[in-house]
């Protein structure tokens, strides 16, 4: 885990000094062209606490391991686990179980790639259909229609709702409890009549759904759990 700090000096930049904590630890600090490196060094040594929690937070992501793919792995859909089966051609068949398509002829290493990437389509296939179905339900009994439902892979945040009212939501939530993926959708819904997180839109969000809170923080419990790294 880096312990650097870099200083970028930026043009743009008018008065204010943004933070970022980088995946490996270094500290980067965008400051306005003027800036004294004695005044940047004070405002770092205030943060002192606050880079030290997002360094902490980054190693611990850091040592997760990523999902391994293989036959008989379980791996998280809608919060529960289901098996891994990897199988020489498209089956279609009923069961709770994962099946893979991999090619014939692939060293173990191309095994776990392929088989990675199968993965990865089969939860975007999974996650467009049943985003699409809880996202009517949400619109239908909120009486909100946005534009369009685009599934995708923002890195940053589970869902989105642009000004022109098209949602966004992060194929990865398809690895929660559906109740998690309800609070997503029904807080980008609410963002279709306030575009901010004013009292106003909160108090829309505890209409629609009384536990949005505590569903905010089990989302955030999950993230920081590492599971929905694939
Ligand atoms: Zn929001």
């Amino acid at each position: 885990m880096s312990e650097s700090t870099i200083i970028l000096r930026s043009a743009r930049r008018k008065r204010t000094v943004a933070l970022h904590v980088q995946p490996d630890g270094t500290l980067c600090v965008q400051a306005p062209l003027r800036t004294s490196v004695a005044w940047i060094n004070r405002f770092i040594e205030s943060k002192t606490a606050w880079v030290a929690r997002r360094r902490a937070r980054a190693q611990e992501k850091a040592a997760r391991p990523a999902l391994i793919v293989e036959e008989g792995a379980f791996v998280p859909y809608q919060g529960q686990p289901r098996r891994i089966r990897l199988v020489a051609e498209d089956a279609a068949v009923e069961s709770d179980e994962i099946f893979l398509p991999l090619p014939a002829g692939l060293s173990d290493e191309g095994r776990l790639v392929e088989a990675q990437t199968e993965l990865t389509l089969w939860y975007k296939r999974q996650a467009r259909r049943v985003f699409a179905k809880r996202m009517a339900y949400w619109a239908e009994r909120l009486g909100l229609r946005p534009s369009r439902l685009i599934v995708t892979a923002p890195l940053r945040q589970w869902g989105s709702c642009s000004a022109t009212n098209d949602i966004r939501l992060n194929w990865r939530l398809i690895m929660a409890a559906p109740e998690l993926l309800d609070y997503v959708i029904v807080h980008e819904l609410c963002h279709i009549p306030h575009k901010n997180h004013g009292r106003a839109f909160w108090r829309s969000v505890e209409a629609a759904m009384p536990d949005a809170k505590a569903l905010r923080r089990t989302l955030r419990a999950w993230e920081n759990s590492g599971h929905q790294h694939c």
